[in-house]
Formats: structure tokens, C-alpha cells, sequence
């Protein structure tokens, strides 16, 4: 009942140029896989533009959002300017975003501003390597979900990326990987005891054409957020391919 989602997030790499010349590199392949970019914001409505001219099957995704609805905040983006500008999802919660000082209070407001717009949610949580040493990693991520107990799960998705494994090349190993997406879609079903089955949660660190299908054979695996694989056509479309 999950369909597949693959997800790219460029971070801060790219601009328009480069994203032109991915998008008509990209081979989406079949429509069994649900494909997501999150590029940095100023290049959503280019990406919008050239999305709709091809009939590509992809939605643009942010890489954050501002909890507040407008005002004196210099330098943000608003849920409905991220909208205006052709995104239909946000991520909430990155771990890169969470290193800039955003705790669970910022993270649960970003979640529900998006909601409120009807942005879907892919929410981040992950581990350090000091909590994955201590062996706090459920603990850890049991806590992190906490934040978005009150977002529609017709509208979340989570991504699961444990720090240590981000930009590292020391990707989980599949087995581990799919013993805490068991524990994490528990910890959903416990939160959305009706209906949960919407909710994916996929994996992310380090993830690559070589190790995608690793992570594809897991049931409780429903995809992939990736970085720095991501930034090329032909890898990131191998990698949706895996999840095909
Ligand atoms: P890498 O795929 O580069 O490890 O990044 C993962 C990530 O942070 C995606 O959000």
C-alpha cells in the first residue's frame, strides 16, 4: 500500500544550470517509485517551470521552512511562498538543520506551519555517533518523533538518517537499518493507531547506487533520502531504479 519514495537532497549544490541539465538527463524509468527533489529554494520555480513543460514525474521538495506565517524575519521562507514557488513537501528536521539549533519546540512548529499549508512532511531523525555508541539510538529517535505526534499521517513521511552515516560513506548495514525502521514504524502505529499504513519511512546516509537495493529488501524500508549520490542524473537514478 506504500509506494516507494525516492528522495534527493542537494543541500546547498547546484544552480540552475545544473539543475537543467539533471532534469533532462533523468531517466524517471517507471511509475512504481515516488521521486522527490529538495533543491535549495531559489531554484523550486525554474524546476516548477521545467517539471510541467517535460511531464515529469517529480515533486519538488524544500529543505526547510519558517514556522511563522509572514512577517519581520529576514532571510526565511514561509510555507506558502514555498508553495507559490512549486514545492509540495518539506523536509522538517534535518540534521543539519538540527546542528544550526533547531530542537524539538522549532521542529514541531515548522511541522504544523507546513501542514497548516498542506505541504507533505519528511520528517528527519537520526542518532549522533555518541548516542549510537551509548546505545540510546531508540531512546533517541523515540524522542524525535515526539514533534510531529499532531501532523495528519496522510501528510508525513520519515526519514530515518543516522548521523554518524551522513556524508561518511559508512553506511548502515541493511539489517540494522531495517530493525530500527521495525522499531520506528512501531513507534508510528503507536501514534496513528488508525492509520499509519500512509506513513513511510525511509532511509538515509550514504546511500548509493551500489547499496540501494540493499536497503530495498527491507520491509519496513520504503525508500531512500540521499545527498551527495544524488547530485547526478545517473546516479540517483539508478538509485530509484533499485526501489522500481
Ligand atoms: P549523504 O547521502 O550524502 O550521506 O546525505 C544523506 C542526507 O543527509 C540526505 O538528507
Amino acid at each position: 500500500e506504500r509506494r516507494p519514495l525516492a528522495a534527493a537532497n542537494w543541500k546547498m549544490n547546484h544552480t540552475s544550470i545544473e539543475a537543467a541539465a539533471f532534469l533532462e538527463a533523468l531517466d524517471p524509468g517507471d511509475s512504481s517509485c515516488d521521486i522527490w527533489i529538495a533543491p535549495p529554494a531559489t531554484l523550486l520555480p525554474g524546476m516548477k517551470a521545467i517539471i510541467e513543460r517535460r511531464n515529469l514525474p517529480v515533486t519538488l521538495c524544500a529543505q526547510d521552512v519558517h514556522e511563522k506565517e509572514n512577517g519581520a524575519h529576514t532571510g526565511e521562507i514561509s510555507a506558502a511562498m514555498l508553495k507559490d514557488a512549486g514545492a509540495e513537501a518539506v523536509l522538517v528536521g534535518h540534521s543539519e538543520r538540527r546542528e544550526q539549533g533547531e530542537g524539538a519546540e522549532r521542529l514541531q512548529a515548522k511541522a504544523e506551519q507546513a501542514a497548516a499549508h498542506g505541504l507533505r512532511i519528511l520528517y528527519c531523525i537520526g542518532e549522533s555517533e555518541a548516542e549510537y555508541s551509548a546505545g540510546l539510538t531508540k531512546q533517541v529517535l523515540a524522542r524525535q518523533l515526539e514533534a510531529v505526534r499532531n501532523i495528519p499521517a496522510n501528510l508525513l513521511d520519515i526519514a530515518y538518517e543516522p548521523v554518524w552515516a551522513i556524508g561518511t560513506g559508512r553506511a548502515a548495514g541493511k539489517e540494522d537499518a531495517q530493525e530500527i525502521h521495525a522499531f520506528i514504524r512501531l513507534e508510528v502505529q503507536r501514534h496513528f493507531p488508525d492509520q499509519s499504513g500512509a506513513v513511510r519511512i525511509v532511509y538515509g546516509g550514504s546511500v548509493k547506487p551500489e547499496n540501494a537495493s540493499g536497503y530495498a529488501d527491507g520491509a519496513d524500508i520504503d525508500g531512500a533520502l540521499v545527498g551527495g549520490a544524488s547530485l547526478h542524473a545517473e546516479s540517483f537514478q539508478s538509485i530509484i531504479h533499485a526501489f522500481q
